[in-house]
């Protein structure tokens, strides 16, 4: 019988013992390596790649991890060690890329409502796949600059689909009132006419409408207006060879922990079905693509990383101020931005459980703004200042959204394979941060 896979990989492995990623205690590499901690597990974020490309089998597709959800280097050639193709945003996560696993630089997407002339010419340079174009002025500015370097320029148009996806207004992409891609009704007049331009290819159709999309249906949604974009085209005389649809499936943050010891007795990291979560994505963009015989592109980001991630942070104080307790941590908002920007939750647990009953309290970083908070009102199995807490599903949007902040170092980064852990990027020093001044 197949085990079922886990929502995390942090888990108590026995009554008493301290949370532990994989089979690593996280009280060893707090003590190894310092706090605030980023710890991610390089063997769950295999597992969820494998789940997509599993559910996509039956047809030629790509999956093109979203860069932007975490950066490092290491997570990038992990992934690309595994076939993966990526999504970047920028030159720079292109440079990263070309650093990490230049091999796979002919699986590089890119997206983004902002190109400029030079990042252009760097990825026309490097041989991407495609340029996901968001307007008819990049469209152009793209054609001169595949023209300057006498190249063919392979793109793709980012549609919009006027689809309403129910998330944080901050993610969401896809409605016509928002900045991002081409209104759909324009495409085909935008192909017609690119098509009379030897620097230009049309490779494909994009589409991404927001993050953090819990239902399948907005995803199928959104690929039947493009599946029908695409037969219209098709009969126009255009074949596209790709279809990208995007990324943003979200995970679950919710997912329950134990407040107490005796509750944590079996606790495996939460028992949301990334699986069938995938499964459901998949076979709501299969059934919308019909008998397109292209290949289908993925982009996601959030969903591969976000639960292989946590944020290990020590309890500095314990303030009590008039009826509220503050739990004050040596993480802050410049380190994990998420619930001060986008009101988002995250499962706080402490490394040890402590005997006795949770408290409600609020967990505040350092930081001089009263938005640097990541829970408020939170019952917490008893905490002491000394304590390791962990911040779960922080592998996303996390250390890629991180900031100097106050002048703070941003935290270590560590990626656990099996039975091993390494660092994969040191902690900042205050050189490191002073280097780029001058007086
Ligand atoms: C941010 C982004 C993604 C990834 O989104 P997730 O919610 O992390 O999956 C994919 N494609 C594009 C174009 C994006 O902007």
């Amino acid at each position: 019988m197949k085990e079922q896979i886990s929502s995390r990989p942090f888990h108590y492995p026995r009554p008493g013992a301290p949370l532990s990623c994989g089979s690593v205690s996280l009280e060893n590499l707090a003590r190894k390596f310092g706090t605030p901690l980023y710890v991610y597990s390089g063997d769950q974020i295999a597992e969820r790649l494998h789940l997509f490309q599993q559910a996509l089998a039956g047809r030629d597709h790509l999956v093109c991890y979203a860069v932007k959800a975490n950066s490092a280097l290491a997570i990038l050639k992990l992934l690309a060690g595994l076939d993966a193709g990526f999504d970047i945003v920028s030159g720079g996560e292109l440079e990263r890329v070309l650093a990490a696993a230049p091999e796979a630089v002919a699986r590089v997407v890119f997206s983004g409502v902002g190109k400029t002339a030079a990042e252009i010419d760097l990825a026309l340079k490097a041989g991407i796949l495609e340029f996901n174009v968001e307007s008819e002025a990049e469209l152009e500015l793209l054609a001169a600059r595949a023209r300057k370097l006498k190249t063919k320029a392979r793109f793709a148009l980012r549609v919009n689909p006027d689809v309403f996806a129910d998330t944080h207004p901050y993610i969401s992409t896809g409605l016509r009132e928002h900045k991002f891609g081409i209104d759909i009704r324009r495409a085909p007049a935008i192909y017609k006419n690119a098509a009379g331009n030897r620097w230009l290819e049309a490779h494909g159709v994009s589409v991404h409408i927001g993050s953090q999309i819990r239902s399948a249906e907005p995803f199928g949604a959104a690929m039947e207006r493009v599946s029908k974009l695409m037969r219209q085209l098709a009969r126009e005389g255009i074949a596209l060879k790709s279809v990208d649809a995007g990324g943003g499936l979200g995970i679950d943050y919710h997912t329950g922990v134990p407040t107490s010891r005796s509750a944590a007795v079996g606790w495996r990291g939460g028992n949301f079905d990334a699986a069938e979560k995938v499964r459901e994505y998949a076979e709501a963009l299969q059934s919308a693509l019909g008998d397109f015989q292209g290949q289908l592109l993925i982009e996601p980001g959030r969903f591969l990383v976000a639960q292989a991630g946590a944020l290990i942070t020590r309890v500095l104080h314990v303030k009590r101020n008039g009826k509220k307790t503050f739990v004050i941590t040596d993480a802050a908002m410049n380190d994990l931005i998420r619930p001060a920007l986008y009101q988002a939750h995250h499962e706080i647990v402490p490394v040890r459980l402590r005997a006795g009953r949770p408290q409600l309290v609020d967990v505040v970083g350092p930081v001089c703004e009263s938005g640097d908070f990541f829970a408020r009102d939170r019952r917490l199995g008893g905490v002491e200042p000394g304590d390791l807490v962990a911040l779960l599903d922080a592998g996303a949007y996390g250390m890629a959204q991180s900031s100097n902040y106050n002048t703070r170092l941003r935290p270590a980064e560590v990626l656990v394979e099996g039975a091993k852990a390494r660092l994969i990027r040191r902690r900042e020093t205050v050189a490191d941060l002073l280097a780029p001044e001058m007086i």
